[in-house]
């Protein structure tokens, strides 16, 4: 059917609960999608068996009135879920073979609010990147391209394949998990939206874990409003993971307002990052500019531990992850090869099955837990995480939203960067500070680089008030009317 892989979430939904359409037609309107575009590399899994059982089944409680939130909508999910039945790879060759035997919380919300399921997104192996370049299952490619060279860019990471997806009108809406930007970056640089919430907000159960203090479910959309559809089907408390928030889940889609009269809007001073791009200066600009316009009231802040927050977040999520990693040795699922003996088999397994950058900071992390760096490093780092948490909390006394750029630059080549991990880091300057302090952030995107690439903003916000971080971002989307099309699709 032709057009329907150009509605958005929302109204997808509205099409589908008014009888316009089918959840049959939209389902194979984008298998269709996805077929045309798997030089994109955005899926491992494709599970096109299931969308059409789904959307089947989805149709026939529409016809008898009992749509759930999601009724009928095709989606995709990061490879990062568990999903029963489903292979789930986290973009690493050490799930090789693994079919989990149990569904994420996340997932198993989706489907029983009758979301419809695509595949299974490519991803940075277990979510660590900026770039999708260190998956094993191949780099994923950005539906947009300079206008000028057409060279192929990367998507942004960890989540690559899910912004791709969504931006290249393969799936309606996205998940995504992020750690320390991975929705925020990969949504700017495709230029969609994408938010992680507080938190606390998505039962991190059936999340490959990666830095579990860290670790947030959250949504891609092509629109504030599909984002926020989307999320509210993800959240809610769940008794199976401990740190997930018994707090009811708002109606964030229907209370959506776009108002920002007599907020009061923070600009971070420390932000204002060295060698930073012009366009995204003035894009940044132009944010409070427009914010201001609608009534807000724009407040220079500081955050005076901002440029902690990279070394800090670089020891405590690789401290996290060489412990959480530890569990894959070949012995209960996934990869294994065979050694001599059990210690052999081991060390076969995890050198093969790990790529070059989980092993990095496998190795980071072993070694800032280690007896004689311990204090030094990975003690140090929770205490200056600390003083982060205090500046926002400082700054919230003052302001209801910070607003700053998404990224400190736009997509960049497939390839880039991947010699310098310091300068791949750095693509998370913006992102991290509020991953440490567990607040929810969304980017939007709001303009273009000087070579015609989308650019995010970011609307950060104080801990479960999403609604506020939504709205905010739904006046920058007016304003910006960013034209969320990739050149060359239509
Ligand atoms: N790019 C960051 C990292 O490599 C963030 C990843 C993420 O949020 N999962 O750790």
């Amino acid at each position: 059917m032709p057009g329907s892989t150009e509605l958005g979430l929302a109204e997808a939904k509205r099409r589908l609960l008014a009888r316009e359409i089918s959840a049959k037609e939209l389902a194979l309107a984008h298998l269709d999608a996805m077929e045309q575009a798997r030089d994109l590399n955005a899926f491992i899994t494709e599970t096109p068996e299931m969308a059409l059982e789904m959307a089947e089944a989805a149709d026939a409680r529409l016809a008898k009135g009992e749509a759930g939130l999601l009724e009928g909508l095709p989606i995709a999910i990061k490879d990062l879920f568990c999903t029963e039945g489903v292979p789930t790879s986290a973009g690493s060759h050490i799930l090789d073979g693994f079919t989990p035997p149990y569904e994420s919380t996340v997932t198993a919300k989706l489907w029983a609010a009758g979301a419809v399921s695509l595949g299974k997104t490519n991803l940075d192996e277990f979510a660590m990147g900026s770039s999708n370049m260190t998956s094993h299952h191949g780099p994923v490619r950005n539906p947009w391209t300079r206008p000028e060279d057409n060279a192929a860019l990367v998507p942004g990471g960890s989540s690559g394949g899910s912004a791709a997806a969504v931006a290249a009108r393969i799936a309606l809406a996205a998940t995504g998990t992020d750690t320390g930007g991975s929705i925020r970056q990969p949504a700017a640089f495709c230029g969609i939206t994408g938010i992680k919430p507080t938190y606390g907000r998505c039962s991190r159960f059936g999340i490959v874990a990666f830095a579990s203090s860290l670790d947030q479910a959250g949504a891609f959309g092509r629109s504030v409003e599909d984002t926020a559809l989307l999320l509210q089907a993800m959240a809610g408390y769940d008794p199976k993971d401990s740190t997930s928030a018994d707090l009811p889940v708002p109606d964030w889609a229907g209370s959506l307002s776009g108002k920002v009269k007599g907020l009061k809007i923070g600009i971070p001073a420390e932000y204002r990052v060295e060698g930073m791009p012009k366009a995204i200066e003035e894009l940044w600009q132009a944010g409070a500019d427009w914010l201001a316009a609608e009534g807000a009231e724009l407040v220079e802040i500081n955050l005076p531990h901002t440029k902690y927050a990279l070394p800090t977040y670089y020891i405590i999520a690789p401290a996290e992850a060489s412990s959480n990693l530890a569990r894959y040795d070949g012995m209960r699922y996934g990869l294994r090869v065979e050694g001599e003996n059990l210690a052999e088999t081991y060390m076969k397994t995890r050198a093969e099955g790990f790529g070059a950058e989980v092993k990095r900071r496998i190795m980071i992390g072993t070694y800032v837990l280690s007896a004689g760096y311990y204090d030094a490093y990975y003690l140090k780092a929770q205490k200056v995480r600390r003083r982060i948490v205090d500046d926002f909390e400082a700054a919230f006394q003052k302001v209801d939203a910070i607003l700053t750029p998404t990224a400190p630059s736009a997509a960049f080549r497939i390839g880039e960067k991947m010699d310098d991990p310091v300068a791949m880091y750095l693509n998370d300057v913006f992102t991290v500070p509020s991953s440490l302090a567990g607040l929810p952030a969304i980017s939007v995107p709001a303009g273009f680089s000087a070579e015609g690439l989308p650019l995010g903003l970011q609307v950060i916000g104080k801990a479960w008030d999403e609604q506020t971080v939504l709205d905010t971002a739904l006046a920058l989307e007016r304003a910006a009317g960013f034209e969320v099309l990739p050149y060359g699709l239509s």
